[in-house]
């Protein structure tokens, strides 16, 4: 059980969204570029992004704090005194940089992403080491604004300029790409226009914004050429997902999915994180026709009770949330279902809290994030009244976790014995041993030569672990011919 913020940003916010810390790497360069990426997916997308953008102008990345010549932060507002914590971060910074000075040596500190957006110059005024605030629509623009930084300017770039950012990663789309990671996130929609009360997307990342379908599919082509063979769009809101078709018209996702599942090599689709009013009959029934969509949908519910669903601004009730699990399962019975959850909204009570553990009960899940409401600044939920007291919240938390956490026991544990392809990642923490990700995303542990990495192969699940399954190769099967999983041969009696 993970506990994650409330919002659907991180679906990414799903169950590898727990925030992470990564640096990019690329070579051929003269200047070093460390980026520090916060948050959800979205972020390790826009992190990889920006690497990209720098690297014509001569910048190789590099994990090293000391060694950059610039560092970038791109830093995500979801969690609870987000910006205090970028604040203390560049008070580190700052040592390092007049550590550097003392050797004669410069360093550009910049701030992206949405405390970027959300606090623009003041991040500036609070911080004077930082040369460059950039919103997360104005990645492609770096080298610019880096230039007018060189020369004293205190920059700052928050516009909502999204198409122009759209525009920009189609063009690099077109350029050959480093072989990359087997498994990638690929961006296709932006922003979000539902307002949920406790959320502070629509804020920070501004209105939804999808892109065409060409540039997409462009960019998964690349991605697949590179490698790549898992691929799960994103978007704050992907499933509101409305890009502009190449014959003219209005794609939705699961238009766009169909068409992704035709390109070579691109094995396996995912996609985060989603709104149930999002969830259309198309969507469905690509989970019921591609076999490349896989068996996993994180689908945020937040409350199982209509009357905090209505102060959330959900505009959704309980029933509308059961039909649609229902239409689902009709489509695939054995998709694994994750959800999202916030106790101690404003006025909840324990009838209502009792109305999200029914829910939980009755629908199932593989896995969920649960958080405490947590007042952001700014939204309507901050100033509601009957903001539940802090002990109240952490007893439904602790509560609500057990449940689910013994759901995604059972629907671990419902896997023992079963053949399933898994898409090998990387290497193990044990000599020999290689991870993965079964189809319904749990992690699988196994023993594979090296050469095995980044290929799918069919495995037989021996043992379930707390948080991951083990796994071993079926010998002479390269693939399963069901991409979900198929029984294992019945055991002989005696
Ligand atoms: S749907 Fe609601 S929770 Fe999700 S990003 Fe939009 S406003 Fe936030």
């Amino acid at each position: 059980m993970t506990s994650r913020p409330e919002t659907e940003q991180e679906t990414a916010q799903s169950a590898v969204c727990a925030i992470e810390e990564k640096t990019e790497a690329k070579a051929g360069a003269t200047r070093k570029v460390f980026v520090r990426t916060y948050g959800c997916q979205m972020n390790v997308y826009d992190s990889e992004r920006m690497t990209d953008v720098l690297a014509p102008e001569g910048y190789q990345a590099t994990d090293d704090l000391e060694d950059a010549d610039l560092v970038i932060l791109n830093t995500c507002h979801i969690r609870e005194k987000a910006a205090e914590k970028v604040y203390s971060e560049l008070g580190r910074i700052r040592k390092v940089k007049e550590q550097r000075a003392k050797s004669g040596k410069d360093m550009m500190v910049g701030v992206a992403g949405c405390v970027a957006q959300a606090e623009g110059e003041e991040i500036s005024r609070r911080a004077p080491i930082v040369d460059l605030v950039v919103g997360p629509q104005s990645y492609h623009q770096l080298p610019s604004l880096l230039n007018r930084a060189r020369q004293g300017a205190k920059v700052v770039e928050t516009e909502f300029d999204i198409d122009a950012k759209f525009d920009h990663l189609s063009e690099r789309a077109e350029r050959p790409v480093q072989k990359r990671a087997p498994a990638a996130f690929l961006t296709v929609q932006e922003g979000c226009d539902k307002f949920c009360t406790f959320c502070v997307v629509p804020y920070t990342r501004g209105a939804e914004v999808s892109r065409p379908v060409a540039q997409i599919v462009t960019e998964a082509e690349r991605m697949a050429s590179s490698g790549v063979r898992e691929v799960t769009l994103l978007g704050q809101n992907v499933n509101a997902y409305h890009g502009q078709g190449p014959d003219g018209a209005t794609w939705g996702l699961g238009r766009l999915l169909r068409r992704l599942s035709e390109i070579d090599g691109l094995d396996r689709l995912r996609y985060t994180t989603s709104h149930p009013r999002d969830m259309d009959d198309d969507l469905i029934e690509a989970h019921r026709d591609l076999k490349s969509l896989m068996p996993y949908l994180h689908l945020p519910v937040q409350s199982g009770s209509d009357k905090i669903l209505k102060s959330m601004n959900r505009r959704h009730t309980r029933d509308d949330y059961f039909r649609l699990i229902d239409r689902i399962r009709g489509a695939v019975p054995d998709i694994a279902l994750s959800g999202d959850f916030i106790v101690g909204f404003p006025g909840e009570t324990d009838r209502d809290f009792e109305d999200t553990m029914d829910l939980i009960r009755r629908v199932g899940y593989g896995s969920a994030f649960s958080f405490k409401y947590s007042q952001r600044p700014g939204t309507p939920g901050a100033t509601m009244d009957d903001q539940v007291p802090e002990a109240v919240k952490s007893a439904r938390l602790a509560e609500l976790q057990a449940l689910v956490s013994e759901q995604q026991k059972a629907f671990n544990a419902s896997r023992l014995g079963m053949h399933c392809d898994v898409l090998l990642e990387k290497k193990g923490r044990n000599a020999g041993q290689l991870v993965g990700k079964s189809p319904w995303l749990q992690p699988v542990q196994l023993d594979a030569p090296e050469n095995l990495v980044g290929t799918i192969q069919a495995v037989e699940i021996v043992q379930i672990g707390s948080n991951s399954l083990f796994g071993r190769l079926i010998e002479g099967q390269d693939e399963t011919d069901f991409s979900g999983a198929i029984p294992a041969p019945a055991a002989q009696a005696g």
